[in-house]
């Protein structure tokens, strides 16, 4: 968990992933019109913070265009009130809306974000117990 304690002191958000490695759901996918994408989400695991933020990385798994995976990142607000973009590399804007508008079409992911969310802040309390 060192890597876990030196994210929190430097502010760096940590994937979700890497805090609990041995779930079945530690990614998610997305299928949107014949691509599809996995998505890492990661958290600010700071206790004391009250950001309310994911960072989630679209990861373009099929068709890869290139030799690197394509994707892109955003910093979703986990109140439900938008995103703000922080890398795009070779997508638009508006395929980023609207792949994002496809990833959360109804409160179930936001949920099970806001969820992700607390299991972290929770893990990095036991973690700096
Ligand atoms: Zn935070």
């Amino acid at each position: 968990m060192n890597a876990v304690l030196s994210s929190i002191a430097k502010g760096i958000t940590v994937c979700y992933s890497e805090v609990f490695p041995d779930q079945s759901d530690d990614f998610f996918h997305l299928a949107y019109i014949g691509k599809l994408f996995l998505i890492a989400d990661s958290y600010c695991m700071n206790p004391d913070c009250k950001c309310q933020e994911a960072v989630l990385k679209f990861v373009q798994v099929y068709p890869r265009e290139g030799k690197k995976a394509d994707s892109f990142i955003i910093r979703y607000k986990l109140n439900g009130r938008g995103y703000t973009i922080l890398e795009r590399n070779g997508f638009t804007k508006r395929e980023i809306q609207a792949i994002v508008m496809h990833f959360t079409p109804d409160d179930t992911i936001l949920k099970l974000l806001n969820e992700r969310y607390e299991e972290m802040k929770e893990k990095a309390k036991e973690i700096l117990s």
